[in-house]
């Protein structure tokens, strides 16, 4: 990776990127403003899809879910890397999406997670473009959809769920710049529905009520033991039911998340969830002398795959490296559920880095970014990509290629 630092046309396009730093942010503040809730990403898609054009990547397109790509094809019989951003959000429509500025500061929700690293996509390819740079493999660009909560990461899964020639796959997903995610984080998100009869409060009182039951099962849930590592948590994210203080509601629910590193921990979780319902079913209908009951629908709304990749396995070195070269701490984070975590589960080398500046309030309306240095990660990312894919009379490529087509 060294090798890469003495080389003229890495260093005019690091150069590059750090020149192109305002430019960068001026993009940042126009597509943070783009309403992008998951599932609808199609404005920010567009406005990804023009800019890609307008860089000069080939085989620019959108896909049947609304995933953007451009490529950058490479000189020699190389690997073909992956580099993605995802465009969606987690703030619904009506969100007022509006930057502020103080001082340095611009607060915008969505500004960092994952729109900064949405806009790094730009100025790595621009660069890279300007420099006369080409790598051994191919650099594949990609903005995808869907990485957020309910979007259960339906863009990367589109994408390697069909016959792919991919070798390895970085996402820029983290607030850290020198951040690297190298685990998948597994997770399974329930909808769970509570149904009863329902009816007045006072004179239909003595049947077994819904709410009531959600919140047996609620009581189960919030005294789950679980092993501190693997890391293993859950929670009851959001409740909504009934109909007015005086009845007896016909139907309430709930949104359960649990995550686990290992698959197992997650199965075991999984069935402790499944008992909690049965038993707060049965005891809120054993409550009652009723010919009345409650029932429970269990709805799996996500599922996100566990997966495990050696620390010391050559991508992960490989991110390293490049953020020392950059001058960025690097630092290995396993907090993380992300877009890698699909390849990972399918074997394929992958990791999510850390987007450039300052940032806070991530998943909050009071999201900000500072430009601090903000060039750094995007250098560092540049410097990834080129490892991964090799650099024509300087480096070899540290992903090896695989077979192509692979389902
Ligand atoms: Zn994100």
């Amino acid at each position: 990776m060294k090798q890469l630092i003495g080389h003229k046309l890495v260093n005019e396009a690091l150069s590059y990127i750090k020149e192109d730093d305002d430019r960068t942010l001026s993009e940042l503040l126009e597509l943070c403003e783009i309403p992008a809730p998951s599932h609808h990403e199609q404005e920010r898609a567009q406005y990804v899809k023009a800019k890609f054009d307008e860089i000069g990547l080939e085989d620019v397109r959108i896909d049947d879910v609304g995933n953007v790509f451009g490529k950058m094809s490479g000189t020699g019989d190389g690997p073909t890397i992956m580099l993605a951003a995802h465009t969606d959000i987690v703030f619904p429509f009506g969100t007022e999406l509006k930057v502020r500025r103080e001082g340095n500061i611009y607060y915008c929700p969505g500004i960092n997670d994952d729109t900064r690293s949405v806009v790094e996509l730009f100025t790595i390819a621009r660069a890279m473009i300007a420099s006369g740079l080409k790598p051994k493999g191919n650099i594949v660009f990609c903005a995808n959809v869907c990485e957020e909560g309910l979007g259960d990461l339906k863009g990367v899964k589109y994408i390697f769920n069909k016959p792919n020639n991919i070798d390895a796959f970085v996402s820029i997903d983290n607030p850290v710049p020198g951040g690297i995610v190298y685990t998948a984080t597994g997770s399974l998100r329930y909808e769970i529905v509570f149904r009863g009869c329902g009816g007045h409060s006072f004179a239909d009182f003595g049947i077994p009520n819904p709410i009531h039951a959600m919140g047996r099962a609620i009581n189960t849930i919030s005294q789950f033991e679980v092993p501190l590592m693997p890391k293993t948590t859950f929670n009851v994210g959001i409740i909504e039911g009934g109909t007015s203080i005086n009845t007896i509601p016909e139907r309430c629910s709930m949104l359960v998340d649990i995550r686990s590193d290992s698959s197992e921990a997650l199965e075991m979780l999984k069935c402790s969830l499944n008992d909690a319902v049965q038993e707060a079913v049965d005891g809120e209908n054993s409550r009652w002398d009723s010919n009345q009951s409650v029932s429970a629908e269990i709805i799996l709304k996500g599922n996100r795959p566990a997966g495990v990749q050696p620390a010391d396995s050559p991508i992960v070195k490989t991110a390293w490296d490049a953020a020392e070269l950059v001058g960025l701490v690097p630092e290995l984070r396993d907090e993380s559920s992300t877009d890698s975590n699909i390849p990972i589960s399918l074997g394929i080398p992958a990791i999510t880095v850390g987007r450039g500046g300052r940032e806070g309030g991530v998943h909050t309306a009071g999201e900000w970014f500072e430009p601090v240095e903000a060039y750094l990660a995007p250098q560092k990312t540049l410097l990834l990509i080129l490892g991964l894919a090799g650099l024509e009379s300087c480096l070899e490529p540290i992903i090896v290629k695989r077979g192509e087509n692979r389902g």
